[in-house]
């Protein structure tokens, strides 16, 4: 493996110091970070590296972790701007997505993957649920395979009470997913992850929740599900089953550190200390969230209770780009107007980090700068990558 050294830019250590270089330099052999430190990196460095970028007037810094996106909406971007979810699921999203075959989903998830990267993602979550060519999420993690990024397929389902086209028997979900799984998982070095997908609760049915969240614990893998998006959701499951999202998650024993709840926006407070009790990793989408007006995630209280919670853009479908950076600013900016405090911050952290949450380790949870870089790498279920 070959050598790389990146000298002259602002170093983001992203470290549990907060350091940061400017200049420093950073010395790669082969897939890992060998050596980071500040000033001008030392002639014998210079002269061992097989490539030399000049980082001048750039920030040097981990990648980030996209912690949900649904990479076949890249070419349905601002096509239903003014909606809310389930009008613009109607008007964009299903009658796109019924007509998609594999070689689109490749190139959807090709262009997406690469909108992640150029914004500063190298690893990516992607919630796969449009099977009308059975082939799609192999078209999807071949792009992932080609671009390099590190990549969770989470594979969709629903079998109750959705929009048709995209509902399959149980039997036909767990078959499909273990092919995914033994084609995939483990595959490019590892860096291609699979877990299961389950929708959302009003399209999943109680049985099969079982039977997945059972085999998902087999495989060691997670299970990645939309949440609380909307309170006409909350209300539906209220009314259907008498309880809300989380408990109703709790009741079935599918609440756990391996479980990414994606939104979790209309959450109450015993909901919030029941994630906060299981371990459960909160995976937040706040410029999707805006864009069709869905409500404001209580992720300030979330994270005073320990909660880690993950960043993501959702599908470019409602957020019309994939841009990282955006996300970061936007988040901070959202919870300042939201609460009305410019400095709000969990007990512990630093200044710089407010709304980033301190590093914690959770049992396989595969999943966000500091925030980012540390918890969002729980929901992918891989090692965070760090300077
Ligand atoms: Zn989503």
């Amino acid at each position: 493996m070959g050598t790389l050294l990146v000298e002259e830019g602002t170093v983001v250590t992203v470290d549990d110091a907060g350091q940061v270089f400017d200049p420093g330099y950073v010395f790669i052999e082969g897939d890992r970070i060998e050596v980071v430190e500040a000033g001008a990196a030392p002639a014998a460095l210079r002269s061992q590296a097989d490539t030399v970028i000049d980082a001048t007037f750039m920030a040097v810094m981990p990648g980030m972790v996209n912690a949900h996106t649904h990479l076949f909406q890249t070419f349905i971007r601002g096509l239903a701007d003014d909606k809310p979810l389930l009008d613009w699921l109607k008007a964009a999203i299903w009658p796109v997505a019924e007509a998609l075959i594999e070689e689109e989903a490749y190139l959807a998830a090709m262009v997406g993957l690469v909108e992640n990267i150029r914004s500063g993602a190298t690893a990516v979550i992607d919630h796969q649920y449009i099977h009308t060519d059975p082939r799609n999420d192999d078209g999807v993690c071949r792009a992932a395979e080609e671009t390099g990024v590190r990549f969770l397929l989470a594979r969709g389902w629903t079998d109750v009470g959705y929009y048709p086209a995209f509902m399959e028997p149980p039997d036909h979900i767990i078959e499909e997913t273990t092919r995914l799984y033994d084609s995939w998982h483990g595959q490019a070095d590892g860096r291609i992850r699979v877990e299961f997908g389950p929708l959302i609760p009003w399209g999943c049915s109680d049985d099969t929740m079982r039977r997945t969240y059972a085999l998902a614990q087999e495989w060691g893998v997670g299970t990645h599900i939309h949440v609380a998006e909307t309170q006409s959701e909350v209300d539906a499951n209220l009314e259907k089953r008498g309880n809300r999202h989380i408990e109703w998650l709790a009741e079935l024993d599918a609440l756990a550190p391996d479980v990414q709840l994606v939104h979790s926006v209309w959450l109450d407070d015993n909901e919030i200390d029941l994630i906060a009790q299981h371990g459960a990793v909160v995976v937040h989408c706040p410029v999707s969230n805006m864009y069709l007006a869905s409500g404001v995630a209580h992720v300030p209280e979330m994270r005073e209770k320990g909660i880690p919670v993950a960043l993501a853009t959702d599908g470019p479908g409602s957020n019309n780009n994939q841009d990282m950076l955006e996300l970061l600013k936007t988040t901070a900016l959202l919870h300042k107007v939201n609460t009305l405090d410019a400095g709000r911050r969990a007990a512990g952290e630093l200044p710089a980090d407010a709304l980033l949450p301190p590093y914690r380790p959770v049992a396989r949870s595969p999943i966000s700068l500091r925030w980012e870089v540390t918890n969002s790498t729980y929901s992918i279920g891989m090692e965070p990558c760090r300077i």
